[in-house]
């Protein structure tokens, strides 16, 4: 049996740039609600949504978004 070279190189391709570990801005975002309240119940929001803290960590975006989220919730507490 011959080698697809293409195909192999797309595949391993898919399997180096696959992380799925790790979330996108629109995944965070639809979590940061839910990160946010648990923030602000005293909770473990990292432990809780690991996926989350990761991205904040990683991405200036989320994190401004995250931190003006939680100053509007903790203003109207
Ligand atoms: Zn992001």
């Amino acid at each position: 049996m011959e080698l697809d070279l293409d195909m192999l190189k797309r595949m391993v391709r898919d399997i180096i740039s696959t992380r799925p570990d790790e979330i996108g801005c629109d995944e965070c975002f639809e979590k940061l609600d839910r990160f946010v309240e648990l923030e602000l119940a005293g909770k473990k929001a990292a432990e809780a949504l690991p996926l989350v803290q990761h991205h904040l960590d990683h991405c200036d975006d989320c994190r401004e978004e995250f931190e003006a989220l939680l100053a509007a919730l903790r203003a109207t507490a």
